[in-house]
Formats: C-alpha cells, structure tokens, sequence
C-alpha cells in the first residue's frame, strides 16, 4: 500500500510530496491516519536545508511533529487505546533504558530519536509510533489547537518551569511558542508579562492573544516599559524563546536579583555573554528541551479545558497539496501557526 507524504528526498533546499510505502504498525505500535498537521520552525529549518538540517538529517526522510489523527490500526501488543480515538503524540521515541529514562526524565534520553527528524515523521497520511507515545485527545478540544499540541508542550514545559503566580515575566521572542508561553503566564496568574520582539506581525499577534505589553526592541526601549508597569527591581521570571544573543543579554540586564530565566530559544552560533551578571545577580539559568513524559501533555490540555484560548494563533490553513505557498509565507515571518489539511476528523 502506498501513501501521499511530505519529503524531504535530497541534501539541498526544498521538500516535495512523494508517494512512499504506507507503514504497517508492529506489535507495540499504534497506525495513526493524520487529519491535520501543524508547521513548525523545525520544519522551516529541514525546507530551508540550514546548518543544523544538515548536521542531524539523513534524506530520504518524512518530516513534520505537530499533528492530530486518529487512531486506525492497532498492534496486537497495544491496550488502553482504541480504534477511531482523537489523538496526538510525543515526538520523541526514547529508550526507556538509560539512567533518566529510568529516572522518569524521558526529556533528557541520551537515545531520543525525533519524529519527522531522526525517523518518518506526520506531514504523511498514516504515522507510525510506539503506542506509549500516543496521546489520548478529550473531544471538547478544538482539533486546530490540538494539531499544535507539541510546539503547546514547549510553551508550557519552560512556562510552568518557574512559579509565575505574582511574578513580572519577560518573554523574548514573540513567535508562536514564545506567544504562547507568555499566554501561559497569563493565564496562570502573572502580574505582568512583556513580551519582546523586532516583528511587529507578530507582536500584534500577541496583542491578539491578549499579551498586551508588547516592545518592539527596534523602535521602543524595554526599560522604558518597565516603570510603567511597575517594574522597580527587574523581571522575576524570563522566558528566552528566540535563541537570539541581543535578547539574552537584554533579559540578564532587566532581571531582578534573583531572578530566574529558562532558555528554550536554541542559539544558532557560538555565544558570548557577560558572567559577572549571571554570578552578581545571582540568576539562575534553566536549559529546556522538549516536554516533561507526560504530565506537560497533561497540563495544556487541562489549561486548554480551563480557558487558555490560542484560537487566535492559527493564522493560514490549506491543503497538503499547497505546502510550499505555506513554507513559503513562514519564511516572510510573518504568520502564526500554518495548518496544513489532511483528511477530516
Ligand atoms: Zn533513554
């Protein structure tokens, strides 16, 4: 049998729709037919074949993570899941053997292998994952919010790192996972939380999931921001989701003593920062990859359930077929989350 998938089928720019072999789901394993997926920057870097897609990807290759299905073979070993379920999964395929596998620290398998990166990934009509990785979706959430759920467990997995309840929160990077963390913080109790960008698309896009203390770092100085806000001592939480020096170093200035940054945003070379600030002002740095197994699948969608609403972040939608206008506008920048159609729920 044969299925329509999203590859990338050469070491150079570009992806194509190809015709491939439709997998067969072993024992322990789950066959999902995909309904409606979702882009991800990660995906942006594989279509642009940058630095990092080069170094990790070995062509040929299904790519995309971000999806919602439903659940159309099981494998003869699989219980607690059934036929026609809603679901999604967790990208990573771990070992389940290593020192924090054993430790319930599957975000850290020093074996993890990525769905749509390390192995065929979901931009396909059918995916094949082991059926501990497949999440069970409650029908009351909207299957657009649920084809992001994994780029939501980024947001969420560095949001809920530090307390927030109370706290002033600087968010540096305002694409959709950075929207969405700073829409976390919100919604679980921040006081204030200024979220930065150099994009003004996407600093309205904030705007619109009612992050309203937005700075475009090219026209408006952040520490302007702050006294308005009630800002003496600095920020007590930062969230640096951009993976841009500038922004880090900004956000070790404005932080309180004490204060405390988690660092999602990857760096893209080598980076040079001032130590002395981290060491004077007693900061503390948190590195974050990927969602806490499982219980981060867990909290968004009960935040989801209790009214954190991203509606607003879904910006394109089109058919499968039309993926490269789609790659295409995410490389203008200016889009929020880009749906991609598959078959219906
Ligand atoms: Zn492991």
């Amino acid at each position: 049998m044969k299925m329509k998938a999203i590859v990338k089928p050469y070491r150079r720019p570009g992806l194509e729709l190809h015709e491939v072999d439709k997998p067969v789901p072993a024992d322990d394993e789950v066959l999902i037919r995909i309904c409606k997926t979702a882009i991800c920057g990660t995906d942006l870097h594989i279509y642009n074949w940058d630095e990092w897609s080069q170094a990790t990807l070995k062509p040929p290759l299904t790519i995309g993570h971000e999806y919602v299905g439903v659940i159309e073979e099981l494998g003869k070993n699989v219980k607690g899941l059934e036929l026609g379920h809603v679901v999604s999964g967790e990208g990573h395929i771990v070992c389940w053997h290593c020192r924090n596998c054993r430790a319930g620290n599957m975000q850290w398998c020093r074996n993890t292998k990525g769905v749509g990166v390390n192995r065929d990934g979901a931009f396909a009509e059918y995916l094949c994952i082991p059926a501990i990785n497949v999440i069970n979706i409650g029908e009351d959430i909207d299957t657009d919010i649920v084809s992001f759920f994994d780029a939501l467990g980024n947001a969420t997995h560095t949001a809920l790192m530090f307390d927030v309840i109370g706290e002033d929160v600087l968010v540096t990077g305002a694409g959709p996972i950075g929207i969405m963390a700073a829409a976390i913080c919100k919604h679980n109790g921040a006081r204030n939380v200024v979220i930065t960008d150099m994009n003004e698309y996407r600093l309205d896009l904030a705007k619109k999931l009612g992050i309203t203390s937005t700075v475009n770092i090219k026209t408006e100085k952040l520490e302007d921001i702050m006294p308005k806000k009630g800002l003496v001592e600095g920020f007590d939480v930062g969230l640096e989701m951009s993976g841009s020096i500038n922004a880090l170093k900004q956000m070790l200035k404005n932080m309180r003593n004490g204060g405390k940054i988690a660092q999602l945003g990857l760096f893209s070379s080598n980076t040079e920062i001032n130590w002395n600030d981290i060491i004077l002002k007693g900061l503390t740095i948190k590195g974050v990859y990927g969602r806490q197994m499982f219980e981060t699948w867990y909290k968004m969608a009960a935040m989801v359930q209790s009214g954190l609403d991203l509606s607003q972040l879904v910006t394109h939608r089109f058919h499968y077929t039309q993926f490269k206008e789609a790659f295409d506008i995410m490389n203008t920048g200016n889009s929020g989350k880009i749906i991609l159609n598959w078959s219906e729920i």
